[in-house]
């Protein structure tokens, strides 16, 4: 393993040291997936650009239409903000069963969703919520739906100069209620064999607005509108909810690792969007 390890103090510097060296490098933020990928000899980079000395991308920052997170957050300071707790409980709790606390401590949101691991819990949350993700080279910076910047099987839509630079999550409707629920298969510290996220909001009985998007079973995380649209203006009834559990279960092209078979996980889908609706019907914020 050898390679150079750039130190940029700014955003610009970091920008640059990506554009001038292209495929060859790589970025570094917390490190707790990329030390594992370069040890396993996974990916053989030239040249690391660690964004740890740029200051300001690590922050929390409100806003009336939602919240901004810097790429440099950690998933510890996440999951413990009062603010993503208050108005984003879905968030706090997705980022609260990453791994463990060490893990948390040091992994930052922006090398979570880089490094588009499949079996990764904030992904999932964080398509349930509509979020955005704004990438930013020498060339300029745009802004990516995450159903758009998550392609494949550890693929993202970033260019080797591009640097997540911020993450937008927008305000889910006042009195939505929310839950994550991560299956794990193995140990208690493991990544999910399958997980879902789901937010609704109600007018008394009836759902006005449903978001499911369920984790960790196939390459990216999915949502289903179609399947979600069944519950809008309509009570959340134990058949209906079996009826769109159905509907992620049978749609959804699981695949099969050291977690589960391709099977399994099916069953896993169906079970965990059945508890997670009834949570919604029966009260849970
Ligand atoms: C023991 C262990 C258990 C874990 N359990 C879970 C779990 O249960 N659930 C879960 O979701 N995750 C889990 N993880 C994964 C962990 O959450 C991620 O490894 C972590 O969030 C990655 O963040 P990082 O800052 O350490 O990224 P790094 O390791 O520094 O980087 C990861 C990737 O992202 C790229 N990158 C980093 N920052 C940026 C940026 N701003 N812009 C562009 N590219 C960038 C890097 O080049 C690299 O490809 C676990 C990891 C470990 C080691």
């Amino acid at each position: 393993m050898s390679f150079e390890l750039l130190q940029p103090d700014s955003l610009p510097g970091a920008l640059k040291a990506l554009a001038q060296h292209g495929d060859e490098a790589k970025v570094l933020a917390g490190g707790t997936a990329i030390v594992l990928m370069l040890q396993q000899k996974l990916i053989a980079p030239t040249v690391l650009v660690s964004v740890g000395r740029i200051p300001d991308l690590a922050y929390i920052r409100s806003e009336p239409d939602g919240i901004h997170v810097g790429p440099l957050t950690t998933l510890r300071d996440m999951e413990r903000s009062l603010v993503i707790q208050t108005h984003f409980p879905l968030l706090a709790q997705a980022s609260g069963e990453v791994g463990n606390i060490r893990v948390r401590n040091q992994a930052t949101l922006g090398g979570n969703l880089a490094e588009a691991d499949y079996a990764s819990d904030p992904p999932t949350a964080l398509l349930a919520l509509g979020t955005q993700v704004t990438a930013t080279s020498l060339r300029g910076e745009r802004t990516i739906p995450l159903e758009d910047f998550l392609i494949g099987f550890y693929t993202t839509d970033l260019e080797p100069d591009e640097l997540i630079t911020d993450v937008f999550i927008p305000a889910s409707a006042p009195g939505s209620r929310t839950t994550y629920l991560k299956y794990r298969s193995r140990s208690s510290e493991d990544r999910p064999c399958a997980c879902v996220a789901a937010i609704a909001a109600f007018e008394a009985e009836t759902c006005t607005d449903l978001r499911v998007a369920v984790g960790a079973a196939s390459e990216v995380p999915q949502r289903l509108p179609a399947v979600e649209n069944l519950a809008r203006g309509q009570a959340l009834t134990d058949e209906l909810i079996g009826e769109i559990a159905a509907g992620y279960a049978d749609n959804i092209d699981t695949l099969e690792d050291i977690r589960g078979s391709a099977w399994y996980r099916t069953q896993m889908i169906r079970i965990h969007v059945v508890r997670a609706l009834e949570e919604l019907r029966n009260g849970r914020r």
